[in-house]
């Protein structure tokens, strides 16, 4: 009778004997055992993030300097008050995950391109990841949602129309200055938008502005996210940030 053996018992006993016999390095001298990754429960959020919104109050927000945030609360979300301008994190963020949700409003008739849904996530106050209602509605493509703005176009659209939650998850690298203030080593930025990734690993070229080129300012060291009041009824939920 023909003796059966289990697949896996088979490749066991063979990669010992090779390892034995061969003249290749022992398999421990590529195992790293120490650092020990740090235990996170990942849902329902990261147990290591700093949350900046859980629906219930802007304490980790402000306008200006000290002001108090003025967004309107309702329903686990916030909604820009068009004209109050726009909201500083109190916190102070370098390299970063971070994790935002967003909705854009119905648009009012006659508000097209740039007009529907404009809002924006300044990282370090300075670079922004575009918020727009890119749901069939045209504009320059490095001004739609999910571009970095004014700079690099989103790799896809993978918008949803208003009305509808969606995701933002941004990784980002911050940039580094020399001594005499140039910028050392650029900013880097990679989004998956609704879980599709956008921006790979992209370079950030400077400082978002609207006119002329984007350049690089004067030295800084971690700093607020913004996010943008741009007169749209735009919403935030759920945002939280974990330290690289
Ligand atoms: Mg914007």
């Amino acid at each position: 009778m023909k003796q059966y053996i289990p697949a896996l018992l088979m490749v066991t006993s063979c990669t010992t004997i090779a390892a034995k016999n061969d003249n290749l390095p022992d398999p421990k001298l590529t195992e790293v055992w120490e650092p020990i990754p740090a235990e996170v429960k990942p849902s329902p959020v990261p147990s290591d993030a700093i949350v900046l919104f859980d629906g219930t109050h802007l304490n980790e927000w402000h306008h200006g300097k000290d002001n108090p945030a003025k967004w309107s609360i309702q329903n686990g979300y916030t909604t820009i008050v068009p004209g109050t301008s726009g909201i500083s994190s109190k916190q102070k963020f370098c390299d970063m995950q971070l994790h935002i949700e967003f909705m854009t409003p119905t648009p009012i008739a006659g508000k097209k391109g740039q007009g529907s849904g404009n809002s924006g996530i300044f990282l370090q106050g300075r670079y922004e990841v575009q918020v727009l209602n890119s749901y069939k509605n045209r504009t320059y493509s490095n001004g739609q949602a999910g571009s970095i703005y004014k700079q690099t176009a989103p790799l896809v659209n993978a918008s949803l129309p208003t009305g509808q939650w969606q995701t933002y998850d941004i990784i980002y690298k911050a940039p580094t200055f020399d001594n005499s203030g140039k910028v050392k080593d650029k900013a880097y930025v990679t989004v998956l938008h609704n879980g599709v990734l956008i921006q790979n690993h992209t370079e950030i070229q400077g400082n978002t502005t609207y006119r002329g080129k984007a350049q690089y300012g004067k030295a800084h060291g971690c700093a607020p996210i913004w996010l943008q009041d741009h007169n749209d009824e735009v919403s935030y939920r759920n945002i939280w940030v974990r330290k690289l």
